[in-house]
């Protein structure tokens, strides 16, 4: 096995795939206001090369950072230096990426002998397409597919729709906005596989598609996707080319028009939360913008990420309470009790600031400020064990309990129209 493992690393390499032989995660607890400043110092030193998988700002969120090889010296003796607190979680990147690797290949070997798509199993963006297809197909009369635009490098961004008549109001769902997060498109797929299998069958979800159409956004940065799949498994912002740049694409939730360029966004093009030239530069974000604004009547929207286990909703781009801070509070908090009650997972919920940080440009904020009352993010499994790299074995369990927590807080908006 360990053999295997190293020629599927060597391939890789040889391949053009980045790797991440001996990159470690750590993760660093901040014990009060200075060591904060002094972890922000290392952050922007460039030359380490360092991704932050979580920023620090606060020190009551661990900091979980990724390391490379040839920094990791350097990191642990400025860490041990200035005595912040820190602890290995992942010994050996390249080793969970190759494991997850591993998992995706005899996984596609069982569904080519089966035929079945597995929900529990993270796919390439053509077998994504393919399985919302195929859920088209057998639910002919309630799924369709909408093209609402492509992505910079031309791909299709589909919405699959679920409508049982004309002109109802529309709940929006999206996953995947930041390509690394493949737990998020994976529960996006079991959503719709929910919606789309439960229509006539459970009570709740058939009132909720007689009264609303919802609209569901699998994989809203697929450029980002692919890139993940083919050449650095650690990729999350867009893949757009700006003239006289020397890095590559944009944090689109860092691109929306609200608090767009303010606190918690990056100005440099070779961060990884760069906002971009300009709100909505990003074709991707610009699609669903457009889609929102043509649509004129969605009363929901609710955005996936991973990781951190939160439920989060505005503001991010300022500390100020939204006008509608008890009601959200109250939907939050019973969402994260139902997605709690199968299997025990904790969530904290609160508005965006409050909870990690001062974030702007984020998409949640944009929709609440135009309008759409129930505007929510979710951040997936786990707090951060494996973070970006949740194995195949838990999508399933984290796909069934925040279809919990997601249907509490459509029950909410079907209960509560205005
Ligand atoms: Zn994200």
């Amino acid at each position: 096995m360990k053999l295997l493992l190293f020629l599927t690393a060597l391939v890789a390499g040889v391949l053009g795939e980045k790797t991440f032989i001996g990159e470690q995660v750590l993760r660093i607890k901040a014990s009060n206001g200075d060591q904060i400043v002094q972890l922000q110092d290392l952050q922007s030193l460039a030359h380490l090369q360092l991704d932050f998988w979580t920023n620090p700002l606060n020190p009551e969120i661990p900091v979980d950072v990724r390391v490379p090889f040839e920094s990791l010296q350097s990191v642990k003796i400025y860490l041990e230096s200035n005595n912040i607190d820190y602890s290995i979680m992942i010994e050996d990147l390249q080793e969970v990426i190759n494991a997850e690797k591993q998992e995706m290949i005899s996984n596609e070997r069982k569904e080519r002998n089966s035929g079945a798509f597995n929900y529990g199993a993270y796919h390439t963006l053509d077998n994504l397409y393919r399985a919302i297809d195929a859920i088209m197909l057998d639910y002919k009369s309630l799924v369709s597919k909408q093209l609402i635009g492509h992505s910079y490098e031309g791909r299709p961004l589909y919405v699959i729709k679920f409508s049982t008549g004309a002109n109802r109001p529309g709940i929006w769902i999206d996953a995947g906005i930041h390509s690394r997060e493949w737990v998020t498109q994976a529960t996006a797929l079991w959503t719709a596989h929910k919606l789309s299998s439960e229509y006539g069958k459970d009570a709740f979800v058939t009132s909720l598609l007689n009264n609303y159409d919802v609209f569901l956004l699998p994989v809203t940065n697929p450029d980002g996707y692919v890139f993940t799949h083919t050449t650095n498994r650690m990729w999350r912002k867009t893949r757009s080319i700006r003239s006289g740049s020397p890095c590559v694409g944009v944090d689109p939730n860092r691109n929306w028009n609200a608090g767009f360029g303010g606190p918690g966004a990056s100005s440099n093009p070779c961060s990884d939360s760069y906002f971009g030239p300009k709100a909505e530069s990003e074709v991707e974000v610009k699609a669903v913008a457009d889609f929102i604004r043509g649509h004129g009547n969605i009363k929901g929207f609710i955005s996936i990420h991973s990781y951190s286990q939160l439920l989060l909703f505005p503001y991010g781009y300022t500390c100020t309470k939204p006008a509608d801070f008890e009601e959200l509070t109250e939907v939050g908090n019973a969402a994260a009790m139902e997605l709690r009650s199968l299997y025990g997972t904790q969530y904290k919920v609160g508005t965006i600031c409050s909870t990690i940080y001062q974030a702007s440009g984020g998409s949640i904020d944009w929709t609440y400020d135009i309008g759409i009352k129930y505007s929510f993010a979710f951040e997936l499994r786990d707090t951060g064990r494996y973070g970006f790299l949740l194995p195949a074995n838990q999508i399933l369990p984290t796909a069934q309990e925040t279809w919990l927590g997601l249907k509490k807080i459509l029950e909410h908006i079907r209960d509560n129209p205005y």
